[in-house]
């Protein structure tokens, strides 16, 4: 059973409030703040509140959430005039792919061009 809040992770206390971030959205279930190191003039993480490692952590439960976040993602992009032009969602892994924080996170990328495929 996945724990609702774990007390050593980053993004759970981001999502408590406990560490300050700069939040773009906030609703009951979701999060969604300014990453500290942005690759993009836009480079927004969008955060389910109720912790989950890994991508592979998910339950079909989790099916509401995922699409949530993507449906969020969409809506600030097209909020900030990226709709038409593109813009780049990511979900990152384990390490082989880059994560770094275990709480799964969409980054949402925009304002920039973007290669494809990525590093
Ligand atoms: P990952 O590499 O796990 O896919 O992405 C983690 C992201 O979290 C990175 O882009 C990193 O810059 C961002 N990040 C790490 N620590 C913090 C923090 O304390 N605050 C914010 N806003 N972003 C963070
Ligand atoms: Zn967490």
């Amino acid at each position: 059973m996945t724990e609702t809040r774990m007390s050593d992770c980053l993004f759970c206390k981001i999502a408590t409030g406990a560490i300050q971030s700069d939040v773009v959205y906030e609703d009951e279930n979701v999060i969604a703040f300014n990453d500290i190191n942005p690759q993009a003039p836009t480079h927004v993480l969008i955060v389910p509140k109720r912790h989950i490692s890994t991508l592979n952590d998910l339950t079909l439960a989790d099916e509401l959430i995922v699409g949530r976040l993507v449906r969020r993602a969409a809506t600030i992009a097209e909020t900030r005039g990226y709709a038409k032009n593109g813009y780049r969602t990511v979900f990152n892994c384990n390490s082989g792919a880059g994560q770094t924080v275990f709480h799964i996170h969409l980054h949402l990328l925009a304002g920039r061009q973007f290669d494809w495929p990525p590093g």
